[in-house]
């Protein structure tokens, strides 16, 4: 095993560290980094060796993961890695416009997912965060004072990490998940897609595109580095398994009847077959241990949200650890996470499935469906706005007490504050930020849980919302 973690000894065992993350994908790199800013001691277990895999899952990187890393200062230098992309072509007749998003980032950046990681793992190192690789999690035991994970090296030898919570963001198929007993409940969507990146010789006309036709349906997005991702799925296959070799031509194949050409595709750095399932384990929190990232939640890839979902249950997590550690709130307040990720991790579910099920249409009924549902998506504003919400991720509100006011549980928009600075580059300091006039008082329960590190600050023009932003961005009280 490499890597160093401190160790204090406590009358109830080894104490390795605040929290223990199991798991250093994108969701396990962005929570460690939280907590480490937030002055967590926090150690990261990670069965992979330390080397960054060059290959990568994702590739689309939505409007909302944008402003969240824009409120840890790493947007602006992710954003040339990538294609800015304003256009989301869903079928031949269905198109979706990110041109008019309100945020700062009106598009999706295409950028793989290694790229997302290096900058959230070089962040986390900077803060303190504790990296231990080729160690494999076996099992996770909690009782009242805290949580014994067992850990095993690649070469057979064992230890013992402890911590007040542990966080379990080691992908779908979690050791952690597996240790509490949570079952993984669900199906399978849809098997034998065939996946690869390749180099094109000539370039669709649609920067991002998916496509059925011939009892088939592909998709081809650009990754911003002259490599395109692109994917399919043929009925005629659809019954092979995972494991069952591919190769270029099955793929050009599928893309030449979705599309009617295979765009001279050619150089593939990478091709798999794989099938998705759909799944979402029912507790997220199971007493000190908490669920997160494809752990939790896992869909079919369709409208690019798996890390992105991930990364949004790590912001949220993430600063209510802190508060809780450092005595700024009850125990309760980590209840909040599952009562505010679990609705969402449910849409995601619904909305990647719907895209994946619609694709796949072939009978006349659910032909028609779909040219009836392309319709009403292209005409109807309303209908598309959520939609665009929903796949962006700008659209998700949380539940708010009765009473509140209306921005309660929505992201906070950003905006220029009297100091100069933008709400999302005051919110960079990892606290609660307050935009009110000099005399607003809080309410006495979210004084304490902000704490006296929140920072006060005017809108710069007058007329703006008074409320207090989450440090993961969202609004917990307003006024006016
Ligand atoms: C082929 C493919 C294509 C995809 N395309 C997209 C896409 O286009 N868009 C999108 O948003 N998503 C896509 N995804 C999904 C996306 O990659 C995941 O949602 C994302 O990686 C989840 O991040 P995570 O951190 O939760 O889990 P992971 O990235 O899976 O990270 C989990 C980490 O935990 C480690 N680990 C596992 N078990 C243990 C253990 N017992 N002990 C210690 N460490 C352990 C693993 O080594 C890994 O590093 C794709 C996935 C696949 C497979």
């Amino acid at each position: 095993m490499n890597g160093t973690h401190e160790t204090r000894t406590t009358e109830h065992g080894t104490i390795s560290a605040d929290v223990v993350i199991v798991g250093a994908g994108p969701t396990g790199l962005l929570l460690a980094g939280d907590l480490a800013a937030a002055g967590i001691q926090v150690t990261v277990l990670e069965k992979r060796p330390a080397k960054i895999s060059n290959l990568t899952r994702a590739f689309g990187v939505h409007a909302r993961t944008l402003e969240v890393l824009d409120a840890r200062g790493l947007a602006d230098e992710l954003i040339p890695t990538g294609r800015k992309l304003t256009q989301l072509r869903l079928f031949s007749s269905l198109s979706l416009d990110l041109s008019g998003l309100p945020s700062r980032f009106p598009f999706l950046l295409s950028t793989p997912q290694y790229e997302v990681e290096k900058l959230l793992r070089r962040r986390a190192t900077e803060h303190g965060a504790t990296f231990v690789h080729d160690a494999e999690v076996t099992g996770v035991r909690q009782d009242s004072d805290g949580v014994t994970v067992d850990v095993e090296s690649k070469d057979g030898e064992g230890s013992v990490y402890r911590a007040a919570y542990v966080v379990g963001a080691d992908g779908v198929r979690s050791a952690v998940r597996k240790a509490l007993g949570q079952p993984f409940p669900g199906q399978s969507v849809i098997s034998s897609i065939v996946l690869a990146d390749v180099l094109l010789e000539s370039e669709p006309d649609l920067t991002v595109a998916v496509r059925g036709g011939d009892g088939a349906f592909g998709f081809m997005i650009p990754f911003g580095d002259g490599y395109w991702r692109v994917g399919g799925w043929n009925r005629e296959r659809a019954e092979i398994p995972d494991d069952a070799p591919t190769s270029l031509d099955e793929l050009r194949e599928i893309i030449r009847r979705a599309f009617g050409s295979d765009f001279g595709m050619h150089d593939e750095r990478w091709i798999s077959r794989f099938h998705s399932d759909e799944r979402q384990v029912p507790e997220y929190r199971t007493g000190r241990v908490f669920l997160a990232g494809d752990a939790a939640h896992t869909h079919s890839p369709a409208g690019g949200q798996g890390m992105n979902t991930g990364l949004q249950d790590a912001n949220n997590l993430g600063w209510k650890l802190a508060a809780v550690l450092d005595g700024r709130a009850p125990d309760s307040l980590l209840d909040s996470y599952q009562a505010e990720r679990h609705p969402v991790g449910r849409a995601v579910l619904r909305s990647s499935g719907t895209i994946v099920r619609v694709a796949m249409a072939h009978n006349p009924l659910q032909l028609a469906a779909r040219w009836l549902g392309s319709k009403l998506l292209n005409l109807a504003a309303p209908v598309q706005r959520k939609a665009i919400g929903q796949i962006t991720g700008i659209g998700y509100r949380y539940a708010a007490p009765r009473g509140s006011h209306a921005l309660v549980g929505r992201r906070a928009r950003d905006g220029v504050l009297a100091d100069g600075r933008r709400l999302y580059e005051a919110l960079r300091d990892g606290e609660f930020v307050l935009v009110a006039p000099k005399d607003a008082e809080l309410p006495a329960e979210l004084a304490k849980l902000a704490g006296t590190a929140c920072i006060r600050v005017q809108w710069r023009d007058a007329g703006g919302a008074t409320q207090l932003v989450r440090p993961d961005g969202y609004v917990a009280w307003a006024r006016g």
